[in-house]
């Protein structure tokens, strides 16, 4: 298919991964089901480079779904030589629980006071 994507985790070899994850993130329930949601999925990989199981890294059980959020989130982790699957998977769930949380707090004193359940402030039309 030359349809430009190939290169792509999207349109090349991720199709099969997010298939298998439902276009879920397995670090915070995202559903990237619907389009634009759909876009911000990635694909993310549960042995780093720099692991010494890394080398595996590009190997289909290595790779999960995760939004681009949580993959940010997670991308500069460290796990000792002998951590498992289920071990770096229950780290990085925690992280991203926690880094929520510290988020979640952000946008309830900066976005949620100005912007819910008030409609949103007209756009200034663009110039052409
Ligand atoms: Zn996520």
């Amino acid at each position: 298919m030359a349809n430009g994507l190939n290169g792509t985790s999207l349109g090349g070899y991720g199709r099969e991964i997010y298939k298998r994850y439902h276009y879920t993130c397995v670090y915070c329930g995202f559903d990237g089901r619907v389009f634009d949601n759909w876009m911000q999925l990635s694909i993310d990989h549960i042995f780093p480079r720099n692991h010494p199981r890394g080398a595996d890294r590009k190997s289909k059980e290595n790779m999960v779904v995760a939004c681009r959020a949580c993959n940010s989130i997670t991308s500069r982790m460290e796990f000792p030589k002998n951590a498992t699957r289920e071990d770096i998977l229950r780290e990085k769930r925690a992280k991203v629980a926690e880094r929520r949380k510290v988020f979640y707090d952000q946008w309830s004193s900066d976005v949620a006071p100005s912007y819910l359940e008030r409609p949103l402030p007209k756009l200034r039309k663009q110039a052409t």
